[in-house]
């Protein structure tokens, strides 16, 4: 009988919870035991683990958040600290770890499986900027509070005839950006991934004024600047009446939409199968609607591409 540990770590993401319901009872019905560890890697090495049954994961299918709660831990990136993490690993009886969580997660597993200790990850990130994967657990349902509020905004957009730049997260990959602004009808949508001119944006604002759209949305990468500076310059350069909302850690919460709910149990119950078949270092994700797995350092070089034809299609739907 195996005993497997089970983290979430780095930023939280809606569906991490059905992510561990997955691995836990799906370990359980392989006749592992499982060890729950809070607080990502510094519960870890701060040695905050406890016993997981079947009810310990009940109920929390539809709940945002994780219940392990998540953290960020520098000692964990030196040798010590993962040498202090081994070990308490192995004083609990703990044969192997999925990890939940982003690249930074992901190095950290790595990083333990070339000390010996086997370790899988599963995506769970909102920002779905990992290549290797279709889509990460928690992105759909941000997609959704995003385009949401985007809805809401555009009723007082339109009733007063402003313009709204609404920020939303993405660091360096734009596709909360792109998806939601295109499920919402956004006029502009400004990701790290492309060069933007404010002349160009502008530009659109006057001429589509001209034909008598006198309001209009725009979709911000929090990656690209700041909304208060762009919306600023977008004022002095052409006098229009402008808002800026910066969703912020609304995006984060919420009750995960069925397909992020479906993804993280499938990929929970790959990763104990992984584990059960004794692999070590690999990552699962979803692609083509095929559950696959590779190796977690050839999935950290893979470089995500852009979807440029989108991007393109936004544009011409938003003329
Ligand atoms: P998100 O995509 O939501 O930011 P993430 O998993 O990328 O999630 P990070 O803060 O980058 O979030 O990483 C989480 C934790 O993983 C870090 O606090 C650290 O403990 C560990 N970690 C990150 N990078 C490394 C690394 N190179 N070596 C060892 N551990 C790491």
């Amino acid at each position: 009988m195996k005993t497997i540990g089970i983290l979430t770590s780095g930023g939280d993401a809606p569906g991490m919870n059905a992510a561990i319901r997955a691995v836990v009872r799906s370990a359980i019905y392989y006749g592992c035991k499982v060890y729950g560890i809070n607080r990502g890697y510094k519960g870890l090495i701060e040695s905050d683990l406890v016993e997981m049954n079947l009810s310990s994961v009940g109920d929390i299918i539809h709940r945002g958040g994780t219940i392990l709660k998540s953290s960020r831990c520098e000692e964990f990136r030196t040798e010590e600290g993962r040498q202090k993490a081994v070990k308490i690993l192995k004083k609990y009886g703990i044969d192997c770890l999925v990890v939940i969580g982003g690249d930074g997660s992901f190095n950290g597993a790595q990083k333990l499986s070339d000390l010996g200790f086997p370790a899988i990850g599963i995506p769970g990130t909102i920002d779905n900027d990992l290549a290797y994967t279709d889509y990460t657990i928690g992105f759909d349902t941000t997609l959704n509070t995003i385009v949401d509020a985007i809805s809401k905004i555009r009723d007082t957009s339109s009733s007063h005839e402003r313009v709204n730049i609404v920020e939303v997260m993405g660091r360096h990959c734009g596709d909360l950006a792109l998806y939601a602004g295109l499920a919402g009808g956004a006029e502009t949508i400004i990701v790290p991934e492309i060069d933007y001119k404010i002349e160009d944006i502008c530009l659109r604002l006057e001429t589509t004024k001209k034909r008598g759209k006198r309001h209009s949305i725009i979709v911000l990468a929090e990656g690209v600047g700041n909304a208060s500076d762009i919306g600023k310059e977008i004022v002095e350069r052409t006098g229009v009446d402008l808002r800026v909302t910066v969703l912020g850690h609304v995006q984060r919460g919420g009750s995960p939409t069925v397909s992020d709910r479906l993804l993280a149990s499938r990929l929970g119950v790959r990763a104990v199968e992984l584990l059960l078949d004794g692999q070590s270092a690999r990552v699962v994700g979803i692609r083509d609607d095929k559950i696959i797995d590779m190796e977690i350092h050839e999935a950290l070089t893979m470089k995500k591409d852009f979807d440029k034809q989108s991007y393109q299609m936004a544009q011409i739907l938003s003329i």
